[in-house]
């Protein structure tokens, strides 16, 4: 392969705050990066940004990890915790302080607030005004001696400041309007900018790619960078996700977490094509798109800088798409998780393998035996891949799977008024169909029970009708209790010839009294 197409050294981050659950936006960023990096065989780092002690929660640090995984969006180097790189930033506090490049900033938040009403009112750009900039040696040193609350801030110098986005192109800032910002609130906790430029050096960034809405910060971080001596990263901003009604993506769109979606039945490689599309746009018809094809097809290039609009429908067909691809192993796999967690099977565990759930994984050999928690019948993979197979072709998300096939686990069916009935039918003609179907059916022998046989034996006896629909109506919603499913021979096959009986002779029985 021709290595001169491949940007040399590239390493890139993302950088979450485990703050919150892994959302789709964060997601989005994580794969840019990933694909840019497999692109150009660079590094791709995960760093938690944990210094918030009090809102950063193991439980968030769990959920964007897993979730990551989940999504195949794995990293190289990481994760990195922030927390336990405290010493690192410290040296360079310590640094920028004693040349003078940072002070420490003694203002009270009664004196700060002050300032704002004053700028507010007189109509400045808010910022702080630099009263401490000036503190003699000694004063700083008796105002710590005397523990007077106090917190960093970095000595902003006063020029332009113009960087190159690799999709936005050049942007311009005045660093005049920034103040003096904080960096850290004592030497053993760090702020963001200032973190984020001794790690993005530290560990040898070459590209920040990250949202729009970290724009206003990367002045900042510019200035803090020329101020340690550091080389400046490329960055490239990416577009905000937005909501249909073209407003910032947020949990009042119902469309945050990756969590939920896995949750409501989307599968990661559906979820991975969908935000390939949230910004970056191939220039093709093309629309399926795995993460391999992302590998190499994806380029900053062909990321827009307008917002990226969330479509819903898009995600579906995408979903109904990858579905359909599966292998009927591999999408069985997939929906037991939801058929347990719905209650309508259980595995028999024969070794100590983990208890699957909902976010978790069956383990890596698939459970072979299930246990139907309604009738306690015992139900083989192959058996529950059968029925899985049948709404391969119609599932839009796996948590739909339980309420299409909850019939085949039921003991007793309940049929509502006039389900049975074809057309016009009579509660009569219907109670004889039932009649002619228990009839020929108990007449089947039991290795002539499959799809094929029951389809020629029932179809000669549906032509003989005025209208098929009479025959197999009444029998499809007998064996299903549901207005649509598939064919009655399908079901019949899968049920057994037992079983097939045993519903039509209820049906009619239930019939009467309905
Ligand atoms: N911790 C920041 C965030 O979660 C990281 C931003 C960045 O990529 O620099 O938004």
């Amino acid at each position: 392969m021709d290595d001169s197409k491949f940007l040399k050294d590239v390493r890139v981050r993302i950088a979450p705050s485990p703050t919150g659950f892994l959302h789709l936006g964060l997601a989005r960023t994580a794969l840019f990066n990933y694909v840019f990096a497999k692109k150009n065989k660079g590094k791709f780092i995960l760093r938690l940004e944990d210094t918030d002690q009090k809102r950063s929660e193991p439980k968030f640090e769990k959920d964007i990890i897993e979730n990551l995984k989940w999504l195949g969006i794995n990293w190289d180097l990481g994760p990195y915790r922030q927390s336990q790189r405290i010493p690192v930033y410290a040296r360079y506090l310590e640094k920028l302080l004693k040349e003078k490049k940072a002070y420490y900033c003694f203002c009270s938040q009664e004196e700060l607030e002050a300032m704002r009403q004053y700028q507010l009112s007189v109509g400045q750009p808010l910022r702080y005004n630099g009263k401490c900039r000036g503190l003699s040696e000694n004063e700083i040193k008796k105002r710590l001696a005397a523990s007077k609350q106090s917190i960093i801030r970095f000595k902003m110098p006063d020029k332009k400041i113009i960087f190159h986005d690799l999709i936005r192109g050049k942007l311009e800032f005045d660093s005049s309007l920034l103040g003096d910002i904080a960096i850290a609130k004592d030497l053993a906790t760090p702020l963001y900018n200032f973190a984020c430029v001794v790690d993005d050096f530290e560990m040898k960034i070459s590209h920040v790619i990250r949202g729009e809405d970290h724009i206003p910060n990367t002045p900042k971080q510019i200035l803090i960078q020329e101020a340690l001596n550091f080389p400046n990263p490329k960055y490239a901003h990416l577009p905000l996700i937005l909501g249909p009604d073209r407003t910032k993506l947020s949990k009042r769109h119902n469309a945050c977490a990756v969590a939920e979606y896995r949750k409501q039945g989307y599968l990661p490689e559906t979820l991975v094509n969908f935000m390939a599309f949230l910004g970056w746009n191939p220039d093709t018809e093309r629309e399926i798109f795995s993460l391999s094809s992302l590998i190499k097809e994806f380029s900053l290039e062909k990321v827009q800088k307008g917002g990226a609009i969330f479509n819903i429908k898009r995600l579906d067909y995408l979903n109904g798409f990858y579905i359909r691809q599966k292998s009927l192993d591999k999408l069985t796999e997939s929906c037991l998780p939801f058929l347990i967690e719905e209650g309508l099977v259980e595995p028999i565990f024969e070794s100590e393998e983990r208890m699957p759930n909902l976010t978790g994984y069956l383990g890596k050999e698939i459970v072979q035996k299930y246990v139907v928690k309604e009738t306690k019948e015992r139900i083989t993979f192959d058996s529950l891949k059968k029925i899985v197979g049948l709404y391969q072709e119609r599932l839009k998300k796996l948590s739909e799977i339980s309420e299409f096939i909850d019939f085949f686990f039921k003991e007793k069916l309940e049929y509502y008024k006039d389900l049975l009935k074809w057309k016009d039918m009579s509660n009569d003609d219907v109670k004889d169909v039932l009649d002619k179907l228990e009839e020929i059916l108990s007449g089947l022998e039991l290795d002539k029970f499959d799809k094929e046989n029951l389809e020629k034996v029932l179809m000669l006896e549906a032509e003989k009708r005025k209208d098929r629909g009479e025959l197999l109506w009444p029998l499809r919603a007998a064996l299903s209790g549901k207005k649509a499913s598939p064919s009655p021979f399908e079901i019949a096959e899968i049920l057994g010839k037992q079983k097939t009986l045993q519903r039509i002779k209820a049906a009619r029985e239930n019939y009467v009294t309905i």
